[in-house]
């Protein structure tokens, strides 16, 4: 059969599946997988069980209590490339439910859209990508090489024991290209994100009474290396030629839709954020310890390297000794893409042009996905997923319509890379 023959038969088994597959999903939804604190034990074991009751493999990896990620495959009767499925089964918690008009673990359905939290991001997306694993293996698509698919935890706290712990210790899981289902909107693919750093910094003083205060104490200290690291706000170097455009579309697109109306520069250059100051113990004494904890954002075009130097050039610039200054690069994800002509980034656009009918761009986002652990390895990866509007709010909600639409996306995107 050829390809086109093959997808025909994969969007007829999820047009008239449509309904079957939206009570999975809802039942995922129902399981809480709010992070912190993290727990995905029971979302995977239901959906282990899911997976063997088709017949299908279910390996499941705890590298943290409860922090739980699982890994589904298919084999090929011929030998052949790997492409691997990625999406995260933990959420942003659903906070107060009295802001909600609804139980926001309900999975409720109404007006043609599914409700809950963590509906958009991402369960629709990972069950969408685990419905395509289970399509293929049902509809016995003669695929070469391997389908693997993996869903994991701590893709909210960072990924280290999700994502990243797979790639480091369970090689089937790098594959050769990689396709992500985060919610991106329907008519973009994402092809990279910016650089996500956290720096703690610590500030000291040798202390003394309030009675006689010094210019320099602790917090002091720190408000000047605040101050320095403002400067960081905008800093960007020249964007590589490859994805200049699909950065500058991400950019336009952000500021048309609204979320960085007025403030288009956040999308290509860094930004900085003091998230956490504490120092001092009482008013009447001069405080010894300050600790801050500060995140940048890097442009595609900065390296780890490179910001590391910017930070000790403009701490070199106050008057301080650099010396009593504790940096401490707590977490440094360098930004990361695939080029737009990567061939999984065009099987996704192209399938997700015939499946919407809409105009597909290729875009690099200001936000951050487990995906950059692929691009960082140097494999081809491309996100693509539901709307963007109504995710980590109270009601959270799909449309019906999207979850199939994207189903149907990432099962032909199978067939396109693997067949
Ligand atoms: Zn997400």
């Amino acid at each position: 059969m050829t390809t086109e023959g093959l997808k025909q038969r994969l969007f007829a088994e999820v047009d008239r599946r449509l309904p079957e597959f939206q009570g999975l999903l809802r039942d995922v939804v129902a399981i809480p997988t709010d992070n912190p604190p993290g727990d995905t034990s029971a979302c995977v074991d239901y959906l282990a069980r899911y997976l063997k009751s088709k017949g299908l493999p279910a390996d499941v990896y705890e590298p943290q209590p409860t922090v739980q990620s699982l890994v589904s495959w298919m084999e090929g009767r011929q030998a052949g490339r790997n492409l691997v499925l990625n999406g995260h089964l933990d959420q942003f918690p659903a906070g107060d439910p009295e802001t909600w008009s609804f139980d926001p673990y309900s999975g409720e359905c109404r007006d043609g859209r599914i409700f809950g939290r963590g509906v958009g991001d991402m369960k629709a997306g990972s069950v969408a990508s685990l419905l395509s694993l289970v399509l293929l293996h049902e509809l016995d698509v003669p695929i070469r090489g391997q389908l693997t698919l993996t869903l994991v935890g701590d893709e909210e706290t960072g990924g280290a024991w999700g994502s990243e712990w797979l790639l480091e210790h369970v090689p089937m899981t790098r594959g050769d290209a990689c396709l992500n289902s985060e919610p991106t909107g329907m008519d973009q693919v994402l092809i990279g994100h910016k650089g996500k750093y956290t720096l703690r910094i610590g500030t000291r003083h040798g202390g003394g009474l309030a009675a006689v205060p010094v210019e320099d104490d602790a917090i002091a200290r720190a408000m000047a290396v605040t101050e320095a690291l403002m400067r960081l706000k905008g800093w960007r170097l020249e964007t590589p030629p490859d994805v200049g455009d699909a950065v500058a579309r991400g950019r336009e697109r952000a500021v048309r839709g609204g979320e960085l109306a007025g403030r288009g520069w956040v999308a290509d250059s860094t930004t900085v954020n003091v998230g956490v100051i504490q120092g001092g113990v009482q008013s009447n004494t001069i405080p010894t310890a300050c600790r801050m904890e500060i995140d940048l954002r890097t442009p595609v075009g900065v390296s780890t390297q490179d910001l590391q130097e910017k930070v000790e050039e403009v701490l070199a610039g106050t008057d301080l000794d650099r010396g009593e200054i504790d940096v401490e690069w707590v977490v440094c994800l360098e930004s990361a893409y695939s080029a737009p002509d990567e061939e999984i980034v065009q099987a996704v656009a192209a399938n997700a042009r015939r499946i919407t009918g809409r105009e597909i761009e290729a875009n690099v986002s200001y936000g951050s996905t487990d995906t950059r652990f692929w691009w960082r390895r140097g494999i081809p990866a491309a996100i693509y997923g539901t709307d963007l509007e109504n995710i980590a709010v109270p009601d959270e909600q799909i449309r019906e319509s999207e979850f199939g639409q994207v189903l149907k996306v990432h099962a032909a995107t199978c067939v396109d890379y693997l067949c």
